[in-house]
């Protein structure tokens, strides 16, 4: 087929979600040609609904267990819901959506040709033995608990990922991505980062599990997709598995703290009890994405949620 533009064609799976939507909005700021393939499982299009009068964007309502004949230059596979709120609603179309979704676009990028990304998770490692954990780390999960679906579905996305490059030499780029926030997360997908907002913008109670003493590190979204378009951009021998994330920690009661300074809130914090199998710490291990991609996080904690606590407030208002 003749082809009358030059602008490269990206598929973007899981598009109208909340890392999709902003994955959407840079490709278009880079001139590309940006399809956005999504079933609104736990997307809305209301966080693309900005995007769909630009000429170069095309909404598809799609699910990627099932087969999608386009043409393309490159994929981004984000379709999955993230929360465990949404994704063990429906555990077996979360494992569906992991393999037969990884398949499909498997099969898309070996018959186009494309460079395919996929966006695995810091999940893979389970409940890890060793902090923090490199990309060597295999990982310890339960094959057969209520998170399996997610963890076990993405180990099997990177494994077919990598099988589909040995066999079929296919351009794969593995991301393995830690907690990330920002606008557009799901008001009420149980994350800490959306709950706190919420909490402290309406003035109720902010729930801190246990004391509030575990840590974890938080990325902004805006650094995390700087970090998607270079892993693509990189030379073709860079596959991954990479970690993507920011390795600044926090305890959960200094970000509650900060929620509520950001806020001007008056809520009272409330402890609840720690879920069982909560992990004490995560820290992601970048050194080979600052290496292979120079790459690091630059958004400062309080100054990603003051544009978040925006968001959220705007959301709240209307
Ligand atoms: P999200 O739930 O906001 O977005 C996922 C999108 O995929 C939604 O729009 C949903 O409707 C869509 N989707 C789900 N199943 C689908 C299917 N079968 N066909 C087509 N579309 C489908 O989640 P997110 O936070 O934007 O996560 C995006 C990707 O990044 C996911 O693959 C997730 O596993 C991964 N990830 C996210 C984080 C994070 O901190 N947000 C961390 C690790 C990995
Ligand atoms: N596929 C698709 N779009 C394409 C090519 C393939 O959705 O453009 C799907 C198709 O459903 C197929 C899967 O990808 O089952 C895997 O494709 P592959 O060529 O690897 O395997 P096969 O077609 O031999 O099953
Ligand atoms: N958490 C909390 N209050 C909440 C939600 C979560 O104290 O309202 C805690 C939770 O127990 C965990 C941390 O915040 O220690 C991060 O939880 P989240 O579900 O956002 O992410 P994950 O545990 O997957 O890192």
């Amino acid at each position: 087929m003749v082809r009358v533009s030059n602008r490269k064609r990206v598929l973007v799976t899981g598009g109208a979600g909340f890392l999709g939507s902003h994955l959407c909005e840079r490709l278009l700021n880079e001139g590309c040609d940006v399809l956005c393939a999504d079933n609104f499982y736990s997307g809305t299009k209301d966080n693309i609904v900005h995007l769909l009068d630009h000429p170069h964007f095309e909404l598809l309502r799609h699910d990627v267990t099932f087969p999608l004949y386009i043409e393309v230059d490159e994929i981004y596979n984000l379709a999955c819901p993230a929360s465990p709120v949404h994704y063990q609603r429906d555990p077996v179309q979360t494992t569906k959506t992991n393999v037969h979704g990884a398949i499909n676009m498997l099969g898309l990028a070996k018959r186009t040709k494309a460079r395919i990304f996929q966006a695995s998770t810091s999940e893979v490692y389970g409940d890890p033995e060793i902090h923090p954990q490199q990309e060597s780390y295999w990982g310890r999960v339960n094959p057969i608990g209520m998170r399996s679906c997610y963890d076990e579905g993405k180990r099997c996305a990177e494994t077919l990922f990598f099988d589909y490059h040995r066999q079929h030499r296919l351009e794969i780029k593995v991301a393995r991505i830690f907690n990330t926030y920002g606008p557009r997360m799901h008001p009420s997908d149980g994350r800490v980062v959306s709950n706190f907002i919420v909490q402290a913008l309406q003035g109720k109670d902010i729930t801190l599990y246990g004391d509030g003493s575990q840590t974890r590190s938080f990325c902004y979204v805006d650094d995390l997709i700087e970090a998607f378009v270079r892993l693509m951009a990189s030379p073709q021998e860079v596959t991954g598995p990479i970690n993507l994330g920011n390795p600044e920690e926090f305890t959960i009661l200094e970000l509650a703290e900060t929620v509520l300074r950001l806020t001007d809130g008056k809520s009272t914090l409330v402890m609840q009890p720690l879920p069982q199998d909560d992990p004490r710490q995560r820290q992601p291990d970048i050194a080979l994405a600052r290496q292979t991609l120079d790459w690091q996080p630059k958004i400062r904690l309080e100054d990603g949620l003051s544009k978040t606590i925006d968001y959220f407030r705007r959301l709240l208002a209307s």
